[in-house]
């Protein structure tokens, strides 16, 4: 018996590795064929202004396809494309196609709409990022304060000098910052006030443990009341439930995003689900 466990756990273990090595050369492939075959899709996901209830922006979420199989999850692919330097020309594609959305989305319900596009943090240390950024925005005949971008906040610990001047040429132009799963890093809020930032998103795990422990309530609280006191916008993520959305609302979030509002969608269902919410405008 133990003999038998032992040898399927070594088995397990080396085939294991052997998944994962083709899983990764695999990964690979697919990204360099998406890449050249057009097979990258931006979906967008509705944040919600808790004051009026209506859609206030919406979040760009990268995903990647392979003849019919479902897509794959861009926490499988971004990791492998940053290893492979592809991030850069994946994240010039995500910009573009997020421009484009935006002006097709001009006068139309939803030209009011902010789209969110996700930045690795290895595209700032891109010197030419923000005018790259703010230059297809102009091309496009956009305004700044329609794009935002977000970064995660282990991304945004120690970045500095040129990175920081990145932030900040966005942010003056009018593009929205925002620390992306805030409170899964180890920044103090402290530090915070010296970064270029918009708004903070709380990572999905507060609001889950808050419900069910006051400790971690009362740490939910504290993040809300010192991003209102430096001025930030508060967005909370992974709504799942009502009883989510009451806690939220009652603490004083800003913005919401989650499945109880919506998931996230091809640019093409966009209106015909906000004209079903009644919400737009
Ligand atoms: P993120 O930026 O924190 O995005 C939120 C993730 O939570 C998305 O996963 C979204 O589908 C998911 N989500 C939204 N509402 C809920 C909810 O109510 N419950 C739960 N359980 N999940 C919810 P997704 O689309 O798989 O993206 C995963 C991560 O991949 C993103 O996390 C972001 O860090 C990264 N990513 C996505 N698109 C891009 C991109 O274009 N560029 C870069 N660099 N990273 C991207
Ligand atoms: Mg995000
Ligand atoms: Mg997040
Ligand atoms: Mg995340």
């Amino acid at each position: 018996q133990a003999k038998e466990s032992g040898k399927n756990s070594i088995c397990f273990y080396t085939s294991d590795i052997n998944d994962r090595l083709v899983h990764y050369q695999e990964v690979t492939e697919l990204l360099r064929r998406a890449l050249d075959a057009d097979n990258l899709q931006l979906y967008f996901q509705p944040q919600i202004d808790l004051q009026d209830g209506e859609i206030h922006s919406c979040e760009a979420l990268l995903r990647c396809f392979d003849g019919n199989t479902q897509p794959v999850s861009p926490s499988v692919f971004i990791p492998i494309a940053e290893k492979l330097g592809l991030i850069n020309r994946i994240g010039d594609w995500v910009i573009e196609k997020a421009c484009r959305q935006l002006k097709a989305w001009q006068g139309t319900a939803l030209e009011r709409v902010r789209i969110d596009i996700n930045l690795s943090g290895r595209q700032l240390t891109n010197q030419h990022l923000a005018d790259y950024i703010l230059q297809t925005l102009y091309d496009h005949d956009l305004s700044p304060s329609q794009l935002g971008v977000e970064l995660t906040e282990n991304e945004v610990i120690g970045v500095e000098g040129e990175q920081i001047r990145q932030l900040k040429r966005l942010k003056q132009a009018g593009v929205n910052i925002s620390i992306d799963d805030f409170g899964t890093g180890y920044s103090s809020l402290v530090y915070l006030r010296h970064l270029p930032v918009c708004s903070l998103k709380i990572d999905t795990n507060f609001l889950h443990h808050a419900m069910e422990n006051e400790s971690d309530m009362a740490i939910l609280e504290a993040i809300i009341t010192v991003g209102h006191c430096l001025d930030l916008t508060v967005v909370v993520e992974g709504v799942e439930t009502d009883d989510q959305h009451r806690l939220v609302k009652e603490l004083g979030c800003d913005l919401a995003q989650g499945f109880l509002y919506a998931r996230p969608m091809p640019a093409i269902e966009m209106p015909v689900f906000l004209a079903d919410k009644g919400w737009a405008k």
